[in-house]
Order: structure tokens, then C-alpha cells, then sequence
């Protein structure tokens, strides 16, 4: 039986009351990693260190008590068995395993298998019960290569430095930011972040990432810059006074055609912090979870094509009940 359930505050534990990833405030919540929509003011919040200082940032003034847990190391809530393990998807990101009775249940949060330069891998976390989700759980989300992602963006920068024009690349400020300017900063290119994306480098910093060739972005312009900032093209364009710019969206929407026009961009390149379609297949698999429910974006494609693999998986999604079993 699974231990995760989903209920009216969202995901959690069905033996102890420990919540995962809730957004409403809750007595105790697993936090596995710190994008807006899985963090809250809880009174306790369970994560990493990582996570658990960048939800700081992100919700000053709460007054949660922080429980840090490294990945690897087994403690108990109750009847509770938990041990997290890394999700890969940004700085901190974490799985957690709960355990009870001897059956295990995985719940991964986001999770990107793809290599990263600045989140810890992903560790396979075996169980019996996997709950994943599913941004990307469609068959047409194939990513390309990591290093091929990683040359198209270096690839844009330097055709248009050549044109003379400032390359802006849109990206969000927690943890997509954070690879480009790493990827940007250790080819060479002399990286300015926007505030809000470079405070986040500096909590990674704190945790030992290093960002070669990046500073915080400065009204006067410098020749030769490439610019990181979040994903807000409009407000960019008139706040920009730094001459022409070409723009380029990364996300690993870009994939989908028209994400250029939609987003009103000059390109947009995939760079994902979330496994693709095979990735998530080939981790459900690995974990060798007789059961695996799926969750989030495409719940129901990647639940369709695991069973069609042989895998008894189904979508877990809101029903009146409220709890699924
Ligand atoms: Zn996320």
C-alpha cells in the first residue's frame, strides 16, 4: 500500500502527519527543493540545507523551524522511516524515501536526470511504490544532448557578440540561472546576472558552487557582456538602455514549436532542469517500484506509457474522495 496519499492540503505520509511539498501552511512538510510551488510557511519544514536556506530567501519573515537532513542519512517521524536522496534538479533538490513496515514508498519531487553543473546527480532510490512526476511525461519531450544544449547557448552568445549586439538569455532565477551562468562563465564569456538571479548565486556560492567570470549586473555597460536575467522580456526591453539585444528563452519548453513566438523571443534553447520522457521512464524503471504513480504535467501520458512497458503505474490525481489508495 502507499504510504503517500493525496490530500486536501496536497501530498502526504498517510501514517504520521508529515505533508510533502504543501503550499498551504501545515504543522510539518518535506520540502524538496525551493521553487515557489513547493514551498510554504509551514512551522516545520523538513529539506536540506541547501533548500532550506534558498526558502529562506524566498519567504523572508516565516517563522518555520528548519529541520536539516543531508541525503543519506535515515531518521523517523513516528512510525516514519525517511532518508532523502538527491533529485538532480537544483542546488539541494532531494527525494525522500519514507519506510514503513518494510515497504518503501519514493516521492521525487521535480527531478532532472540529465547531468548538471550545479546540482548534486540524481540517486536512484529504490522502493516498492515510486510517486514522480511528470513536467515532461509526454513521448514528444525528447531534450537533445546536455553538451550539445550546452554549445547552442555558447553558440548564440558569441554570434551575437560578433554582430555587436548585447545576447540576453531569459532563464528562471532559481536554478536555471544558475546553470547558465556557470555554463556561460567557464567558456569565457563575461557573465552579468540580474539582481534577483544573482542573490541566488550567492546562497549557491555559500554552498560551494563557483560562477568563473559572472558579477551582478550594473547600469553601465561594459563591452563584450552577456546578460542572464529572469524570464520577464517585457520589463527587460524598457529597462534595457544598453543598445540592441538579441534574446534567447531557456527552458526546456522550447521544445514545443512556437515557444520562440509565444515567448517573444530571438531563440530559445532546451536547456531543462527536468528529465524528459525517457529519463523519467528509465528512472521508474531503475528504481525496480512494482508501482509507480505519477503526478503533475503530464500524469496521465506518463502513466499510459508506462503501462504500456509493462508497468503498473496510474495518474494520481485530485478525486472527490480526496485520499487514493
Ligand atoms: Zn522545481
Amino acid at each position: 500500500m502507499s504510504e503517500v496519499i493525496l490530500s486536501r492540503e496536497g501530498l502526504r505520509a498517510r501514517s504520521a502527519p508529515l505533508w510533502l511539498d504543501a503550499t498551504r501552511k501545515t504543522a510539518c512538510s518535506f520540502v524538496s527543493h525551493a521553487h515557489g510551488d513547493h514551498i510554504g510557511r509551514h512551522l516545520e519544514a523538513i529539506g536540506t540545507p541547501a533548500t532550506l536556506a534558498l526558502m529562506g530567501h524566498r519567504l523572508q519573515g516565516a517563522k518555520t523551524v528548519h529541520r536539516q537532513v543531508e541525503y543519506g542519512r535515515s531518521f523517523r517521524i513516528g512510525p516514519l522511516e525517511l532518508e532523502l536522496f538527491s533529485a538532480g534538479h537544483v542546488l539541494g533538490s532531494a527525494q525522500i524515501r519514507i519506510t514503513v513496515r518494510g515497504h518503501r514508498t519514493v516521492y521525487t519531487g521535480d527531478l532532472n536526470t540529465a547531468p548538471s553543473r550545479t546540482a548534486a546527480a540524481v540517486e536512484v532510490a529504490a522502493c516498492d511504490t515510486l510517486v514522480i512526476e511528470s513536467t515532461f511525461g509526454h513521448p514528444r519531450y525528447r531534450f537533445p544532448p546536455r553538451s550539445e544544449v550546452e554549445d547552442r547557448i555558447a553558440a548564440f552568445a558569441g554570434e551575437v557578440l560578433d554582430a555587436g549586439v548585447t545576447p540576453v538569455f531569459f532563464a528562471y532565477s532559481l536554478g536555471k540561472s544558475q546553470e547558465a551562468v556557470k555554463i556561460l562563465g567557464e567558456r569565457g564569456f563575461k557573465v552579468r546576472v540580474h539582481p534577483e538571479a544573482w542573490a541566488i548565486c550567492e546562497i549557491y556560492s555559500a554552498h560551494g558552487v563557483r560562477f568563473p567570470n559572472a558579477a551582478p549586473l550594473s547600469p553601465e555597460a561594459e563591452a563584450g557582456e552577456v546578460i542572464v536575467a529572469p524570464p520577464r522580456t517585457r520589463e527587460f526591453r524598457a529597462w534595457n538602455r544598453r543598445g540592441p539585444i538579441r534574446t534567447c528563452f531557456l527552458s526546456g519548453w522550447a521544445i514545443d514549436p512556437g515557444a520562440r513566438y509565444r515567448s517573444r523571443v530571438d531563440a530559445a534553447i532546451p536547456l531543462s532542469d527536468h528529465a524528459d520522457f525517457d529519463g523519467l521512464v528509465d528512472y521508474a524503471k531503475a528504481t525496480g517500484a512494482s508501482r509507480v504513480l505519477t503526478t503533475h504535467g503530464s500524469a496521465d501520458d506518463l502513466a499510459r506509457e508506462l503501462r504500456a512497458r509493462g508497468v503498473d503505474a496510474r495518474a494520481m490525481n485530485p478525486s472527490p474522495q480526496l485520499e487514493l489508495f
